[in-house]
């Protein structure tokens, strides 16, 4: 039988709102605007995985899903040096998807190009691509920053956007089976209207709302709303989560990833 861990944040504050962290067999969900820390949270938990569970680890390997081009090896390496682990070791932990199969360099090739269904069936490839990893018992985190880049290319008309919206609600059901069948914590970024880039059609009204519409907040069991705080402060509110009351947290973004 699978045990639940929860994987640390790395900020303490952050950590408690979240009764401790974010859960294996379920998928999270963090939106802001840009700059406001969700890539450094995603590279924080991506070292943070695969510490002991002492130290708020799973003692798991991670796979990478980035969709925008910003993850980066050396800020892996610094964030182990932090928790004291072998940075070389905490890269190779990590399985980087668009950097490992040629179709996936190909398809961000693609992405600017292509019809945009093209390049979400490819985040779909990806995604299956991981299963023999996750079939291993070995992952306890899938990270995929931003799940919804792929989906904001330019399209016409009001069908494309059910089809996408359907593509996406696919994709999100297979990463909910995939956190349950086999113990991870799923961890997607997105955006809000206010990130350069955002499809307007994708985002709220109010400019504070998640991409991705309804499907995306019903495939999220826990949704934090991270945005700027005073100075080098950021805030973290819990916006829906299955036994945590909406609180805030607040964290900074440090050379060894999020802290308090
Ligand atoms: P988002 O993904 O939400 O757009 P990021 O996670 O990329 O935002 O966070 C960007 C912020 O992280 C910037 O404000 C930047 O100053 C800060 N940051 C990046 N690297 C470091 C570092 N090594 N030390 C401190 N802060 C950093
Ligand atoms: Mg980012």
């Amino acid at each position: 039988r699978k045990r639940c861990i929860r994987i640390s944040t790395g900020s303490k504050q952050l950590d408690a709102a979240l009764n401790g962290g974010f859960q294996t067999m379920s998928v999270n969900e963090v939106y802001g605007e840009f700059r406001c820390g969700k890539t450094q949270l995603a590279h924080t938990l991506a070292v943070i995985a695969q510490l002991p569970k002492e130290m708020g680890g799973a003692e798991g390997k991670v796979a990478y899903i980035d969709t925008e081009g910003t993850f980066r090896p050396e800020r892996i390496m610094e964030i182990a040096e932090r928790f004291g682990v072998d940075p070389e070791q905490a890269c190779e932990n990590i399985s980087y998807a668009r950097a490992q199969n040629t179709e996936a360099s190909l398809a961000i090739a693609h992405i600017h190009t292509a019809h945009p269904l093209t390049a979400i069936q490819m985040q779909m490839e990806l995604l299956e691509g991981l299963a023999p990893n996750f079939a291993t018992n070995e992952y306890r985190l899938l990270v995929i920053d931003s799940i919804m880049a792929l989906y904001r290319t330019d399209y016409t008309g009001r069908g494309e956007l059910s089809e996408r919206q359907q593509a996406l609600g696919l994709f999100l059901r297979r990463c909910a089976m995939m956190a349950e069948e086999f113990n991870l914590v799923v961890f997607m970024t997105n955006q809000v209207m206010s990130d350069p880039g955002a499809s307007a059609m994708f985002a709220g009204v109010d400019g504070r709302k998640p991409a991705g519409g309804h499907i995306l907040a019903h495939a999220s069991t826990t949704r934090l709303l991270l945005r700027k705080g005073r100075g080098e402060e950021r805030v973290a509110k819990i916006m829906d989560s299955p036994d945590c009351p909406e609180r805030e947290a607040t964290y900074i973004i440090t050379t060894g990833g999020i802290n308090d």
